[in-house]
């Protein structure tokens, strides 16, 4: 288990006085929502150093830089997505071998949950592999959530397209959070994704924040994007009337039988500056290290802990690609000296 915040808390270095002194105008902070690409590119092009000590110097204005938030990610239902998402191994586009699986029975979610709680995860995610909630779906989805909130964790969905009333729905039901990722730019969407637009993800987002419930949105980086679309993807992501509560950057893990398999990874630096570039322009987010933690070694993994990530997934599997072992984890963080926030 990863040890908690409560436990260790002797060990967690308290913010310095002026940095307590502002705690309150943390609270009362607006983020800025009017980026522009050239502002962006510029933090971009700066020397790398420079640029990560400017974000860690923010994320320890708005944050405990010791301190990382842990999540758990369950595939509820697996494979078979209409969708063409070219870096998904569960859409039914492409052949990957995976194994389809209907929606898990309510009693198996909850065990997972149990058990993901007693790992150290505060909040329990959930995934299903659909195109958009069907409305016969609703009532069971509710159910789950009433279920795993009773564990006393937090509890996050993605379920594909929501409209306004099944946000309302799934907010009544206890919902905490809702993920729905941008993905990337819009320029450079219809290279990945042709069954839906843009314009769907944003007003899923749309109905998720009016419904009330925190939102989660990111991106997916290494997809043969440029620099420019990265820049862009952050500018939706901060410009929204009101910036996501949790953002995961996500680095493409390129799986066999999907289109992006043979792509060029890309520069783990370049990885870093998107995570120190998201923290400078959503100071108040979680910023989530998420897919792609498997093929980075410790050293990026705590510069991007640096730079101001400060979110993870936990456990062996990202809904249906590989994500590294608790004991890995939990060695990384006990050589940093972060501790898991409560
Ligand atoms: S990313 Fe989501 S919507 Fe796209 S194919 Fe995969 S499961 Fe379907």
């Amino acid at each position: 288990m990863i040890n908690s915040s409560a436990q260790y808390s002797k060990n967690v270095p308290k913010f310095s006085n002026s940095e307590e002194h502002n705690s309150e105008g943390r609270d009362n902070y607006h983020p800025r929502d009017n980026w522009q690409v050239a502002q962006v590119l510029e933090y971009f092009n700066m020397p790398f150093n420079d640029l990560i000590f400017k974000a860690s110097q923010i994320h320890r204005q708005f944050h405990n830089p010791n301190e990382v938030q842990i999540s758990t990610l369950l595939s509820i239902k697996t494979g078979g997505c209409p969708e063409n998402c070219k870096y998904c191994p569960q859409s039914a586009h492409y052949d990957t071998g995976l194994e389809k699986q209907g929606l898990m029975p309510t009693k198996k979610i909850v065990e997972s949950a149990k058990n993901a709680q007693k790992a150290g995860a505060t909040r329990f995610c959930m995934g299903a592999a659909w195109r958009s909630l069907h409305d016969r779906d609703v009532e069971k989805i509710c159910e789950i959530v009433e279920a795993v909130k009773a564990t006393g964790m937090e509890t996050c969905m993605t379920l594909g397209m929501l409209s306004q009333k099944q946000s309302q729905k799934l907010k009544e039901a206890g919902l905490d959070y809702y993920n729905h990722n941008i993905d990337s730019s819009e320029e450079f969407y219809s290279e990945i994704i042709s069954t839906r637009n843009f314009e769907d993800r944003l007003n899923t987002l749309k109905n998720v924040r009016e419904s009330g419930m925190s939102v989660c949105s990111g991106g997916i980086v290494g997809m043969g994007e440029s620099r420019e679309d990265r820049a862009k993807m952050l500018i939706v992501l901060a410009n929204l009337p009101k910036q996501p509560e949790s953002v995961p950057i996500n680095m493409l893990v390129r799986v066999k039988g999907t289109p992006l398999e043979n792509i060029a990874p890309l520069d783990q630096f370049e990885f870093i500056r998107t995570i120190a570039i998201a923290r400078i322009m959503m100071p108040k987010s979680k910023v989530r290290l998420s897919a792609g933690r498997e093929e980075m070694n410790e050293q990026t993994q705590a510069l991007c802990f640096f730079a101001g990530a400060n979110s993870i997934f936990y456990g062996e599997k990202l809904l249906t690609t590989g994500n590294p072992d608790c004991k890995r984890d939990q060695e990384l963080f006990s050589k940093l000296g972060i501790v898991a926030q409560n």
